[in-house]
C-alpha cells in the first residue's frame, strides 16, 4: 500500500514540502495530500497591500487547485479541528484522515496577551479576511467622517493607530500613508486632518534591521510621510473609541494589530506535543521532527533553533526550508535513510515603506532604496515562479505595477492604461504581411539563386563604396543630402533625404534615417563586419542573404499567426536595426519599429495562435518543474 503523506496547511512551509515530495518521490509509492481549511494560498507578506488599498484581493490568494494542478498532489478543503496521535488520524468536523507520515505546517495566529479589550476591538492584520476588513473598515471612517458635524468624532474616526512597529506594521502605516491621499482628496480633507500613529513597546522600529536603515526609516516615516512613532509605549487597554497605554490615551476608531505572534490554534490544540516559549510554538529537533518520529513540522507554528539555540525568527524564509527540510526527511524515512539534518539559512530582510521608500540588507550588504524597491519584486516574483511558474510571476508583477490601485504619479497614470489586445491585432497582421512580402520579393529577385547582398547595401565585395559616393559621381543613382548628424562616436545618427535620380532628373525622394555604431575616423563597425564576413566570399555573402530572407519570412509567419508575438516582434525590432545600421531605412518603413514595439504586448493573444500556445508552453514547463520530468500531454481541463 502507498505510503500517506499529509501535510496540513497549504501555506508557505506547507506548500513547500508538497512540491518537494512530488518532484522528488520518483518511483516511491506515496499518496500525498495537503488539507487547509481554505481553498487557496495567501501571500501574507502581501496583507498590507490589500488593507492599504494598493492591489485587488485577488491577487494576494492563489488557488490551491491552480497551485497542484498536473500534480500527483492531492488537495483537501476542510478544516482540522483535532488530532489523534495514538491512531495517526486527522480530525474534522465531518471526516476523519488516516496518514503514516504527518507535517504539521499550520501557521501562526495574533497575540493579544491579554490586554484588556484588544481582541475585542483590534483589528488583527493576519489573513485575507483581516486585509479586507481592514480596507472596507478605513474607507467607513473616512465616509463617515466626511457625514458627521461632530468634530471629536471626526478626528477620532480619522485617526488610526498601528501596534507594533516591526516588519508588518511599519508597512502596513506606509501603505496608509501613501493611500489616505486620494482618500483626503475624495472626502474633502487636508491632509492634517488625519493622524496616523505607529506604537511600539521597544526603543526602536524594525528592531531587526540595523541602525541605518532604522534611524533611516524613522526619518522617511516623520518627515515624509507624517506618522508619529511613539516609542517605548506598552498597549495597556482598548475600548471601541480610544487606545490606552502606559503614556498617553489616544482617540480613534481604528487599531490594527500587528504585535503579537502566537502558534496556530491548532498546534495549540495538539496537547501531546511539547510546546516552546510564550508563543507555544511546537518543539522540533533539527530534523523538524516533534516526539514522534513519522510526526514533523515546520514553518510559523515551530521553534526551530539554531546552532546557538535561539529559535530562528517566523519569516517566509524559515518557512519554506523547514518546509522542504521536512519533506526530504519523510522521504528519507520512506526510503529507510538516515535523517538529515536541516540548516535554515536566511538571506535577509527588507520592509517597504509605501510605494517609493524600502530598505533592505540582503547578505550583510544595505540596499539602496532603489534596489530595495526591486528586490522585493524579484524576490516575491520569484516565489510565486516557484509555485505557479511563470503565469505567477507574471501576474504578480502584473497587479504591482500596472493594475495598482493606489495614488499614482503622471508617469505611472500614464504608463498603467490598459488597452484590449485585440486593437493590436490588425497591426500585428499588416506587420507580418510586410515582413512575409520583403522575404517572398527577395526570393522572387533571385536571392536564394546568385549573390545579391553587396548590391543590396550599396557595396562592393572586399571594398566599400558608399551609396552618396555613387550618386555623386553620376548622374543617376541615389543622392544623400544629410540635414541632421549627431556624431556620439558610439552612434552617429544620420537623418537625411534621398533622392533618386535618373539622368539628372529627380524621380523620387524620401526622408531617409541611418545608424552607425562606433564611427571613427572612417572606420565604422557594420561596414567593417559586413566585408569582413558577409562579402569575403560568395558562400558567406549566399549564407547571409538567405539567412535574411528566411528570416523575413519566419517573422512574417509569426506575426500573421499570432506564434510567439513577442519573439516575432523581437525579431522584426532585430531585422529592422540591422537595415537602419547598414542599408539605413526610408521613412516609409518608419512605421515597422513602432508596429514592433505595438505587437510585443500580447498582439498574438487575440486571433492569434498564442491564445493556446502560451498557455500550453506554461503548463508544460510549469509541470517539468513540479514533477521533474517532461510531459506533453494533458488531461482536459
Ligand atoms: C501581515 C504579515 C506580513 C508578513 N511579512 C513578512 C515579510 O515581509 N517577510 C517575511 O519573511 N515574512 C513575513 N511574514 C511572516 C510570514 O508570512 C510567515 O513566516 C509565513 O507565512 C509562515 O508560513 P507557514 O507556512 O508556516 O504558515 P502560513 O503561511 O500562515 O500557512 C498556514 C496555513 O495553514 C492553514 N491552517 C491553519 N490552521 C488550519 C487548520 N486547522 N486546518 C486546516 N488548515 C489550517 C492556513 O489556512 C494557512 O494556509 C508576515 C506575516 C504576516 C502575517
Amino acid at each position: 500500500m502507498a505510503h500517506r503523506v499529509i501535510i496540513l496547511g497549504a501555506g508557505y512551509a506547507g506548500i513547500a514540502a508538497a512540491l518537494y515530495l512530488n518532484k522528488n518521490k520518483k518511483k516511491d509509492d506515496l499518496s500525498i495530500t495537503i488539507i487547509d481549511k481554505n481553498p487557496y494560498h495567501t501571500l501574507l507578506t502581501e496583507l498590507h497591500e490589500v488593507a492599504g488599498n494598493r492591489v485587488d484581493e485577488e491577487s494576494i490568494r492563489i488557488s490551491l487547485e491552480d497551485i497542484f494542478s498536473d500534480t500527483d498532489i492531492r488537495v483537501i478543503n476542510d478544516e482540522i479541528k483535532d488530532f489523534d496521535f495514538q491512531k495517526n488520524h486527522l480530525i474534522s468536523s465531518n471526516l476523519v484522515y488516516k496518514y503514516d507520515y504527518l507535517l504539521i505546517a499550520v501557521g501562526s495566529s495574533p497575540a493579544y496577551y491579554g490586554i484588556e479589550g484588544l481582541k475585542e476591538y483590534c483589528y488583527p492584520l493576519w489573513s485575507y479576511e483581516d486585509s479586507i476588513k481592514i480596507r472596507e473598515h478605513i474607507k467607513d471612517c473616512f465616509r463617515r467622517a466626511s457625514q458627521i458635524n461632530d468634530d471629536s468624532e471626526r478626528a477620532r474616526l480619522l485617526t488610526f493607530v498601528v501596534g507594533g512597529a516591526g516588519f508588518t506594521g511599519v508597512e502596513m502605516i506606509g501603505e496608509l500613508a501613501q493611500w489616505i491621499k486620494p482618500l483626503c482628496r475624495r472626502y474633502g480633507f487636508e491632509r492634517s486632518d488625519v493622524r496616523l500613529v505607529i506604537i511600539d513597546m521597544l526603543p526602536e522600529i524594525l528592531s531587526l534591521l540595523d541602525k541605518k536603515s532604522i534611524e533611516k526609516s524613522h526619518k522617511y516615516m516623520e518627515k515624509k510621510l507624517g506618522i508619529e512613532i511613539h516609542l517605548e509605549t506598552k498597549v495597556q487597554k482598548l475600548t471601541e473609541a480610544k487606545v490606552i497605554t502606559d503614556k498617553q490615551e489616544i482617540d480613534t476608531r481604528t487599531l490594527i494589530w500587528t504585535a503579537g505572534v502566537s502558534c496556530g490554534d491548532i498546534a495549540g490544540h495538539a496537547e501531546e506535543l511539547e510546546k516552546v516559549g510564550g508563543q507555544q510554538c511546537l518543539r522540533v529537533d533539527e530534523y523538524c521532527h516533534t516526539i514522534y518520529k513519522h510526526i514533523y513540522a515546520a514553518g510559523d507554528c515551530v521553534s526551530f533553533l539554531d546552532d546557538n539555540n535561539k529559535p530562528f525568527p517566523a519569516m517566509v524564509e524559515t518557512a519554506l526550508q523547514t518546509g522542504e527540510g521536512a519533506a526530504k526527511n519523510i522521504l528519507n524515512a520512506i526510503k529507510g535513510k538516515k535523517q538529515e539534518k536541516i540548516n535554515v539559512e536566511l538571506h535577509g530582510t527588507m520592509v517597504c515603506i509605501g510605494n517609493y521608500f524600502a530598505v533592505s540588507n540582503i547578505m550583510g550588504k544595505r540596499l539602496p532604496v532603489w534596489l530595495s524597491i526591486v528586490m522585493k519584486y524579484l524576490v516575491n516574483a520569484h516565489y510565486l515562479y516557484q509555485i505557479m511558474g511563470l503565469r505567477g510571476s507574471a501576474k504578480y508583477l502584473k497587479d504591482e505595477i500596472v493594475h495598482r490601485k493606489q495614488d499614482k504619479n503622471f508617469f505611472e497614470k500614464h504608463y498603467t492604461r490598459k488597452m484590449q489586445a485585440w486593437w493590436a491585432f490588425p497591426l500585428r497582421l499588416f506587420l507580418g504581411y510586410m515582413w512575409l512580402y520583403e522575404g517572398i520579393i527577395k526570393i522572387t529577385e533571385g536571392w536564394f539563386n546568385g549573390p545579391k547582398l553587396a548590391e543590396f547595401l550599396g557595396m562592393r565585395r572586399g571594398y566599400e563604396i558608399a551609396a552618396d559616393a555613387v550618386a555623386a559621381a553620376t548622374s543617376s543613382g541615389l543622392r544623400i543630402d544629410n540635414f541632421f548628424n549627431l556624431d556620439l562616436k558610439i552612434f552617429h545618427i544620420i537623418i537625411g533625404h534621398a533622392t533618386r535620380l535618373m539622368e539628372g532628373v529627380e524621380i523620387a525622394k524620401n526622408m531617409y534615417a541611418k545608424i552607425e555604431i562606433l564611427d571613427f575616423r572612417g572606420w565604422s563597425l557594420m561596414p567593417w563586419m559586413i566585408k569582413s564576413l558577409a562579402l569575403s566570399s560568395q558562400g558567406g555573402e549566399m549564407f547571409f542573404q538567405i539567412t535574411i530572407t528566411l528570416l523575413e519570412i519566419i517573422v512574417g509567419l509569426m506575426l500573421l499567426g499570432g506564434v510567439f508575438t513577442f519573439f516575432g516582434s523581437v525579431g522584426s525590432l532585430l531585422l529592422i536595426a540591422m537595415f537602419v545600421t547598414t542599408t539605413g531605412i526610408y521613412d516609409y518603413t518608419w512605421w515597422m519599429v513602432f508596429a514592433s514595439i505595438a505587437a510585443m504586448g500580447g498582439a498574438g493573444r487575440a486571433f492569434g495562435l498564442d491564445y493556446w500556445i502560451i498557455p500550453y508552453v506554461n503548463r508544460v514547463l510549469e509541470s517539468k518543474k513540479k514533477n521533474g520530468r517532461l510531459r506533453l500531454i494533458f488531461k482536459k481541463d
